[in-house]
């Protein structure tokens, strides 16, 4: 099979899954008017690898000789990593970044996995045999892939083994019977497979670790929705009118899930955080590289309000405006020593994006996001809220008015209100909220990353410098000077090594 089309992804997600939007049961998802533009919208990304200018970087030929998304690319070189960051940013600018679990996000997080999945057979030969055709199944059948690992928010001080979590209620030769919920799968409801994992958390019986991946019609799987942020009217709101990517609970109902779809069970609650922090350093590079994205539509954003305004020489606008290019560089600047500092994998070749690189550029971007938002905002002044309607504009009685108060400089009065209503819905709507809440807590909460910077990096050879220049025995840093040069970059541990 070769990449679809959007038709085709469209006719794949009609089926019988069971998707529950406000109580009510959801037939069909690319017809319900809560869900339909959102499955339009994830139907376009399909849609541009058939793009005649965009073939060559979105799509990959195998040694098979078949098509394949290069999302499935396993990188093997500087060159492919950076062929990969680039297939991130054309499906976050072509869809305003309004997709955050395409189907090469989803591929990202299964990448994490192939490199431990040896780690993860634990010696079980069916097991690795199950990933792997996984593996062949998704990458050829160019499969919308979204995931679910995060539990409900049971009481935090108990052992994972105390609280009621999801777990193994039963285990035969054909498979396992699983009870619980996940709290959340982002798209679930507009996926074509599913992968469920188990968070690292304290305490877990072997019961409650388990990796699988079904369709998202299994039987016995629920996918339950929260509210709809999505708008009917795309010319009023030109990002919730894409719609709304849905976060969604999975519930799993006794449902049984055959051995050739489970990649582990009951292995050991080690293997977890080893999986996790290698599942993040995929999944956090492609977090910035579309927070990049984000951060050119806010600076692009804040140039065309400013032009429209006739505000460009005004010194605190200049100001602004530079702080936004510094955010905007300073993200370019993490992705390009991610991948100047990459490093091939010693055991399988896969070339990895620098991880101290990404997990500093996705903390450093996720704290200063709201900042942003304000900048651009601050910027707008009260033409953030008081633009017309294309129906306003419509009205004989009052365009005449609306059309000369609101002319810009440079553009008709209705340009000028698209440009303001783009950053309305940029930084000042429920999708706009939730877009970052999403930034600052997916794969994991931006502030935990940020003390895995304390708890990994090396500090030997920064304290040792400082003891000396304070007159202090640096053997008190434990090291000799000249041991502990390391080149840029390989100061965290050896999650980054191995
Ligand atoms: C919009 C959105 C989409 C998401 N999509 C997905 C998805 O598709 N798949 C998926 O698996 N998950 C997804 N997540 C889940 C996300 O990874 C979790 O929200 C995140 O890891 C935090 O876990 P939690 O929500 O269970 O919070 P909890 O672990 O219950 O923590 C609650 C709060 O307690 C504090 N806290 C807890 N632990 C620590 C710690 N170690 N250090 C410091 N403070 C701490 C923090 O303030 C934290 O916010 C999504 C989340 C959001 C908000």
């Amino acid at each position: 099979m070769a990449v679809r089309t959007g038709v085709e992804y469209l006719d794949s997600i009609r089926d019988d899954r069971k998707v529950f939007l406000d109580g009510d049961l959801v037939k069909d998802v690319t017809a319900h008017p809560e869900t339909r533009a959102i499955a339009e919208t994830m139907a376009s990304v399909f849609d541009l690898q058939h793009r005649p200018d965009l073939r060559h970087i979105l799509t990959i030929t195998t040694d098979d000789g078949e098509v394949q998304g290069s999302g499935w690319m396993i990188p093997k070189s500087l060159d492919e990593l950076i062929q990969r960051r680039q297939v991130t940013e054309i499906l976050a600018r072509e869809t305003g970044t309004t997709i955050t679990r395409s189907p090469e996000h989803g591929a990202i997080s299964l990448l994490g996995m192939h490199e431990l999945r040896h780690d993860f057979a634990n010696g079980d030969q069916d097991r690795l045999d199950a990933f792997d055709e996984i593996w062949r199944r998704c990458s050829s059948e160019d499969t919308a892939f979204v995931q679910g690992w995060i539990d409900p928010q049971y009481d935090r001080r108990k052992p994972a083994a105390q609280t009621d979590l999801i777990r193994v209620v039963e285990k035969n030769g054909k498979g396992i019977v699983v009870r619980g919920v996940k709290s959340i799968a982002t798209q679930g409801a507009y996926a074509n497979t599913i992968l469920v994992g188990t968070f690292p958390r304290p305490g877990l019986s072997p019961d409650q670790i388990m990796y699988f991946a079904v369709p998202a019609n299994h039987p016995g799987m629920k996918i339950v929705c929260r509210p709809s942020h999505s708008k009917h009217d795309r010319e009023n709101n030109p990002l919730a009118g894409r719609g709304d990517e849905l976060d969604s609970m999975l519930v799993f109902d006794d449902s049984f899930i055959p051995w050739e779809n489970v990649i582990a069970q009951g292995i050991p609650p080690a293997a977890t955080v080893r999986l996790f922090h290698r599942l993040s350093q995929f999944l956090h590079w492609d977090v910035l590289i579309r927070q990049g994205v984000r951060a050119e539509y806010i600076l692009g954003a804040a140039s065309n309000v400013v032009d429209s305004l006739g505000t460009g020489q005004i010194p605190a606008v200049k100001d602004h405006l530079a702080e936004l290019i510094r955010f905007l560089e300073t993200i370019r600047a993490f992705l390009t020593a991610a991948e100047t500092l990459a490093v091939p994998s010693s055991w399988t070749g896969t070339y990895r994006p620098n991880s101290l690189q990404i997990t500093a550029g996705r903390t450093y971007a996720a704290q200063n996001w709201q900042h942003m938002h304000e900048l651009l905002q601050d910027l707008c002044g009260s033409g953030l809220l008081m633009q017309p309607t294309p129906a306003d504009y419509a009205n004989e009685e009052i365009s005449p008015w609306l059309n000369r108060v609101h002319e810009g400089v440079g553009f008709t009065a209705e340009e000028r209100s698209r440009i303001f209503r783009l950053v309305w819905d940029m930084t000042a709507t429920e999708t706009s909220a939730r877009s970052h809440i999403y930034e600052r807590f997916n794969s994991a909460p931006w502030f935990v990353t940020r003390t895995q910077l304390f708890d990994r990096y090396d500090r030997q050879r920064e304290k040792m410098l400082a003891l000396k220049l304070a007159g202090v025995d640096p053997q008190k840093a434990q090291v000799e000077l000249g041991q502990i040069e390391r080149p840029w970059g390989s100061h965290l541990d050896a999650v980054n090594k191995s």
